[in-house]
């Protein structure tokens, strides 16, 4: 890349073409995504077994002389494939470019904003929206987007999220269950406990279950109980489909309806053609993600377990990915000595996690070649500690 490229993707410094509301963003910044073969890639969560081939052979279908027209706006194959599989209504049923951008939706119909200038405050909308200090470091972003105020909750010193922290008056709340980055979920009653207090505020709870299938239980069979509760799904995690950007929420009609608002202000096909082929095949091939979803669980317990060994605190896991720190090394120091070694991993240089690095589960192989690179990492820090020549 050279300097000018750098500067047009970074940003550069700031135009002055942007009103103010741009100048205020703070943009999330993607993990890498390095050229293909440079690295065992553990640092997005993907996952490191193909899509079922049913999705493949559904693609290969759509990409043919239809793709002249415009897709359905409704998605409705898809909405109607996903509400057989919940056990729920077509119309409780949003679909959207990847959950991103099903949140950032969801995000602007019905997180309040703030006031303009002149309009009074807050009060009577509940205050600001509430989330976890240790959580998708998107929510922030899309708050920022929207100027909804938002206030972070923090999380215990095992990073576990306290659901009773979220029975408090607020303009919205939203829990990724599992959370990200840690992995760590919740029971599925305290999901519950915080939809009926807010629900009772008039207020919505978002839960974002991008990692549900991984070892959380869905809230989604309880929409009827709770009008307010919205639950976000994606099909790049346990569906192996992060390249097709296909996302979707669960909830009450009405809340549906609002998230049809705000998508038909802005885009009125959000998903084309191939993904939605793709998407709808994913979404009935339950047996074949059944399989692959039991193999990421088996490798995550023993790769998890052999890092203990090596003397890693591990976060326990509910997701495709573990949260670890090794008390004698910085996580920078590590997330280093792996890089050299070919495994590219998370590091998030934030608050409270700067010593943790997130790891995603790949094949059995993968892990292998990162346990390996992880007790070399160890190691140095042994070295280091005894004062010997480290890094
Ligand atoms: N929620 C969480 C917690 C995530 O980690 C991610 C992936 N970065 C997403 C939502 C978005 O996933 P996608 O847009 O690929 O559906």
């Amino acid at each position: 890349m050279n300097r000018e490229e750098e500067d047009v993707n970074s940003g550069g410094s700031m135009s002055r073409f942007l009103n103010r509301r741009v100048r205020g963003l703070e943009p999330y910044v993607p993990g890498e995504q390095p050229r293909e073969g440079t690295f065992i890639k553990l640092n997005t969560n993907e996952n490191p077994y193909p899509p079922s081939p049913r999705v493949i052979e559904a693609i290969r279908e759509a990409a043919g002389e239809g793709l002249r027209r415009y897709p359905d706006p409704e998605c409705r194959v898809l909405r109607e494939a996903v509400a057989g599989v919940y056990g729920v209504q077509p119309e409780q049923v949003f679909a959207g470019n990847g959950s991103d951008e099903v949140l950032a939706f969801a995000f602007g119909a019905f997180f309040p904003s703030a006031p303009a200038s002149g309009e009074g405050s807050l009060a009577g909308s509940g205050g600001p929206v509430i989330f976890p200090d240790v959580t998708y470091s998107f929510y922030p972003v899309y708050a920022g987007l929207w100027e909804i105020p938002y206030r972070t909750v923090p999380v215990g010193e095992d990073f576990s999220v306290n659901a009773e922290d979220y029975l408090v008056p607020a303009g919205g709340v939203v829990l990724a269950n599992p959370n990200a980055p840690t992995g760590r979920a919740l029971p599925l009653r305290e999901i519950l406990s915080v939809a009926g207090y807010q629900g009772k505020a008039g207020r919505v709870l978002i839960v974002d279950e991008a990692y549900g299938a991984f070892g959380a239980e869905t809230a989604a069979a309880h929409i009827g109980e709770y009008p307010n509760l919205l639950t976000v799904h994606t099909l790049s995690k346990a569906a192996s489909l992060a390249g097709l950007r296909v996302g979707f929420a669960i909830g009450s009609q009405e809340l549906i309806q609002g998230l049809c608002r705000i998508r038909d202000s802005f885009n009125s096909y959000t998903l084309d053609r191939l993904a939605l082929a793709g998407g709808t095949a994913a979404v009935l091939d339950t047996a074949y993600y059944a399989g692959i979803t039991a193999r990421i669980i088996a490798t995550r317990e023993r790769v998890s377990g052999r890092l203990g060994e090596l003397g890693f605190e591990v976060v326990p896991s509910s997701a495709n990915f573990i949260f670890i720190r090794h008390p004698a090394r910085s996580g920078a120091a590590i997330f280093a000595a792996l890089r050299e070694r070919g495994i590219l991993v998370r590091h998030f240089d934030k608050p409270r996690i700067r010593d943790h690095l997130r790891v995603s589960i790949g094949t059995d192989e993968e892990m292998d070649a990162f346990l390996q690179a992880a007790q070399e990492a160890a190691w140095e820090a042994v070295r280091e500690a005894a004062g010997g020549p480290g890094q």
